[in-house]
């Protein structure tokens, strides 16, 4: 029998964040070095040489032509199993990149120090936020001219509301790049440019004020002895307690494609970042060390190959010890699972998962019917919460060509819905269907599943609509009326829940000021 508590104290699930471009892709492969073994599913590959490129995940993503939804790598380092989740980003955002959020104990959040604060880290951490997940900072690209260090956590704890604590602080930038100081170890660690350089040897001085440092760069440690001044006065100490609590992000400087500033985020994130902790669920709280196995269902990546109609559910171990060969319960159906071809996320491909502990990632091929947020257990019968449908940002109306495919296009935007490819709203007026999204790739996705898996050509069209509340009022008199009223406002979800659909933020402000007893919910948990 393992040591369960043992194993789940030196696991570390975390996931990496950014606005498109800032180096996460860069950055992941950089932590991979650090462990060693390249054994990873996901975005990079090992090549000959010690270099590695982006690839295709597994074939289901060859066959789709886009890099799907996001890759799931796990990796070992200092004595413990790292999981690190991709959040996909440029056209690839979608739900599906929150609900990866659901799954993780803490967050990497890249900036690229050249740009500061962009959009998609702002929605990312507007999700963190909810969870209180504690947040480590990286502010990338120091070897390129960049933004004036200060302000960039100004901008980090005016836009994101998360204080800074500054855990390392940069020597020069751009040509005058000279390394970073440590300011909890009173190190200078030297930087030494050459890209894709794979070795994590970095030349280290001790103290602050060693002359050397006036030898070597006397301009830049000058310069840099003042900023430290300013951000003692101007910053936040680091403090585990508030780290932990999501109020305050310990800040690193670096240059990722250097591979400088990596080992400190790594060291942290084993450090500091809380290991897997207990999980909400119906009837009472799930602690990871308990014995029985026990996960529930974040994504679920559909094949988009017509020759391939399997899916793999992704699940978040919980507690237990799950082994090759266990049985365990679908909750929601009722039904034993024989999970013999349970998948893992460890090496180039799909490959058997042996075992597996809290904060572990497994993936459960299977024909549809499994959902988001469902639960699996020894038996118990446990739902786990939190794992919420987000507001949509995007909207379109659903048209068919052909009319007499009207029933097959409800069955198919049904299961789409149920699945959470995409969210359907049926407008209480009986209007065309509309579908809500974060990101276009999910239209496009439910197109061409419509298409291959239920044989209905449709057509998405635009139409005016900002974003979806979920309403709900304790008086139910009350929501009837507001039904009534604003019956052309107002829709069902795949889940029968009421949604409103805003038509601009002013509509969504004043109809929230007009019925204050109704509450506008921008995420919807599971049903
Ligand atoms: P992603 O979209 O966030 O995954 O970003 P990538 O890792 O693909 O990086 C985007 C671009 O920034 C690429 O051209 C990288 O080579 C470049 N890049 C990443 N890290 C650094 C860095 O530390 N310095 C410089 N100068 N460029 C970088």
């Amino acid at each position: 029998m393992p040591d369960i508590a043992r194993e789940v104290a030196r696991r570390r699930t975390f996931a990496i964040i950014s606005h498109p471009d800032a180096g996460k892709t860069t950055l992941t492969e950089k932590l991979l070095l650090f462990s060693g073994a390249i054994q990873m599913a996901g975005t990079v590959k090992g090549k000959k040489g010690g270099k590695f490129a982006t690839s295709d995940w597994m074939d289901i993503e060859k066959q789709r032509g886009i890099s799907v939804a996001s890759s799931v790598m796990q990796f070992d380092y200092r004595e413990h199993v790292v999981n690190l989740l991709d959040t996909p980003g440029h056209q690839d955002f979608s739900e599906d990149t929150y609900r990866v959020l659901t799954a993780v104990d803490s967050a990497l959040m890249v900036i690229d120090a050249a740009k500061g604060v962009e959009d998609q880290t702002i929605k990312l951490l507007n999700v963190c936020r909810l969870r209180h997940t504690p947040i480590v900072t990286f502010m990338n690209k120091y070897d390129r001219e960049v933004r004036d260090s200060l302000e960039l956590l100004d901008e980090v704890e005016s836009v994101l509301k998360i204080r800074c604590a500054p855990v390392t602080w940069p020597i020069g930038m751009g040509k005058t790049f000279r390394g970073v100081y440590h300011i909890l170890n009173d190190q200078v660690l030297l930087f030494t440019a050459g890209a894709e350089r794979d070795s994590d040897v970095t030349e280290v001085i001790d103290g602050l004020d060693n002359p050397r440092l006036d030898e070597l760069f006397p301009l830049e440690i000058e310069q840099t002895r003042m900023e430290l001044e300013l951000v003692r006065g101007a910053s936040h100490p680091f403090n585990l307690e508030d780290f932990l609590a999501g109020t305050l992000t310990p800040v690193f400087f670096g240059s990722a494609i250097n591979n400088f500033g990596v080992r400190e985020i790594l060291n942290a994130l084993v450090d500091w970042a809380p290991a897997p902790g207990a999980r909400d669920a119906t009837v009472r709280p799930v602690a990871p060390s308990e014995g029985k196995f026990s996960a529930f269902v974040f994504k679920i990546q559909a094949n988009m190959d017509p020759k391939h109609r399997d899916r793999i559910a992704f699940l978040r171990v919980c507690s237990g010890h799950f082994e090759r060969g266990m049985k365990f319960k679908h909750l929601r159906l009722g039904r034993d699972i024989a999970a013999n071809s349970v998948v893992t996320f460890m090496a180039q491909g799909r490959e058997q998962v042996e075992e597996a502990f809290a904060g572990d990632i497994i993936g459960l091929p299977n024909h549809g019917n499994i959902q988001i947020g469902d639960s699996f257990s020894e038996g118990e019968a446990l739902a786990f919460t939190g794992i919420p449908y987000f507001a949509p940002e995007m909207f379109r109306v659903v048209r068919i060509r052909n009319p007499l495919k009207i029933k097959q296009l409800q069955k198919g935007l049904q299961q789409l819905g149920e699945e959470g490819a995409v969210q359907v709203f049926k407008p209480l007026n009986g209007a065309d269907l509309i579908l809500g999204a974060v990101g276009v790739l999910q239209f496009e996705v439910v197109a061409s599943r419509l298409a291959n898996e239920y044989g209905v050509d449709a057509m998405f069209e635009p139409i005016t609509i900002y974003t979806a509340r979920w309403a709900s009022c304790p008086d139910a008199k009350r929501l009837a009326e507001f039904e009534r009223a604003l019956e052309n406002n107002l829709a069902r979800d795949a889940a029968d829940s009421l949604a409103y659909l805003a038509t601009s933020r002013v509509n969504l402000e004043l109809t929230q000021e007009r019925w204050p007893e109704i509450v506008f919910h921008e995420t919807r948990e599971h049903a």
